[in-house]
């Protein structure tokens, strides 16, 4: 499957499916590239070394590893990998490839769109939440002491490898991170995703695929965040407060599992969203074993108070009216009291 992406002077197509890992190959060639440059996290590097080498044996291949986690989006690993890349011989005209989850397409992406100011770069994400979220739109970035993705840029790829085969690998926790985000994608833009998700029937080519065309639909309406974007953050307003208040103990997937409940509770209070949708986002949860990890409600409320989509006493959240139609609500702290407690109807 090829989902193309239009984006204005960066145009690139997204690869799906099993063993897509070897149209690296190819476009390495289209591109006229003799080395390739890979960077990737420990643990994706043992697994994955002997094949990429294997495939690219034709290349001049230069790894740059990292620690796997998130301690890597950082100011000092940023500049750690640029400097390797340099002294790798890394030229403007090169292309650097990412090579893991999140946290290497995040990084990896912003160290291309700094680099010689700004250099080509392919993502072969390998985590479900990188396939279908972090991989998707051109987000790039990195952290900072006082907080996550402070600093980055919008840098779209050359290219986008999905290979179903690293799923593989992939342990059930950060499974279950990427299936909150394929619940999302059902919840603000595909019916018959949450239909068939609902049903446990669908195929993990045609799941992945439905979520990446709803994440496409928003970024093209909306490629640099002002206003339709926002719609992928339905359940994270909560989310994030849930996960910055338990010290990132708690997992993003599973926070996001939390902040969708809430905002649903919060949409019925309002009464825009549909009371039915209460009821299917906890058998959504227990059915694809997610979340229920109760938070604070104080906490919640403290940790939003500080949210930097929190202007002037009103906070933007988006709510559903209904699968497929979400809506970005001011809503005040009133508004909250009662939407944390743990009632199914
Ligand atoms: P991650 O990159 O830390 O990967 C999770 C873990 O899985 C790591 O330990 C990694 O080594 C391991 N792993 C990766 N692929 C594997 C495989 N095939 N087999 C076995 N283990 C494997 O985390 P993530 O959940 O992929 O991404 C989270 C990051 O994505 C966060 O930093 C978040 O801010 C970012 N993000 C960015 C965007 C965006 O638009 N740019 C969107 C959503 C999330
Ligand atoms: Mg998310």
């Amino acid at each position: 499957m090829i989902i193309h992406m239009p984006i204005e002077q960066h145009p690139y197509d997204i690869q799906i499916g099993f063993d897509t890992l070897s149209l690296l190959k190819d476009v390495l060639i289209k591109h006229q590239q003799k080395k390739a440059f890979i960077l990737t996290d420990e643990t994706v590097h043992e697994l994955y070394k002997d094949k990429v080498d294997k495939l690219l044996d034709e290349f001049d291949i230069h790894y740059v590893v990292v620690k796997a986690g998130e301690t890597s989006k950082s100011i000092e690993i940023f500049e750690l990998v640029s400097n390797t890349l340099i002294e790798q011989g890394i030229k403007r005209d090169n292309i650097l490839i990412t090579l893991g989850g999140g946290v290497i397409g995040d990084l990896g992406g912003f160290v291309a769109s700094t680099l010689y100011r700004g250099i080509a770069y392919i993502q072969i994400p390998t985590t479900l939440l990188a396939m279908v979220d972090s991989s998707i739109g051109g987000k790039t970035g990195i952290n900072t002491a006082l907080g996550k993705n402070l600093i980055g840029a919008f840098h779209h790829p050359l290219a986008v490898i999905i290979d179903l085969n690293f799923l593989n690998t992939l342990p059930n926790h950060e499974y279950k991170n990427g299936m909150a985000e394929i619940i999302k994608a059902g919840f603000i833009g595909d019916q018959a995703l949450l239909e068939k998700l609902e049903a446990q029937d669908i195929q993990t080519e045609d799941m992945i695929t439905r979520a990446i065309l709803v994440k496409k639909t928003v970024v093209i309406k909306d490629p640099y965040d002002h206003h339709e974007r926002m719609f992928l953050n339905f359940g994270h307003t909560f989310g994030h407060a849930f996960e910055n208040k338990t010290n990132y103990t708690v997992s993003h997937g599973f926070a996001v599992a939390e902040g969708m409940i809430i905002a649903i509770r919060i949409g019925i209070k309002l009464g825009l969203t549909e009371r039915t949708l209460l009821k299917r986002i906890h058998n959504l949860l227990e059915r694809y074993d997610l979340g229920l990890l109760k938070p604070n409600p104080n906490h919640l409320i403290e940790q939003t108070d500080q949210d930097k989509k929190n202007l002037k006493g009103t906070l933007n959240m988006v709510l559903l009216e209904g699968v497929g139609q979400p809506k970005i609500v001011a809503i005040t702290k009133e508004d909250l009291y009662g939407c944390f407690n743990r009632k199914t109807t």
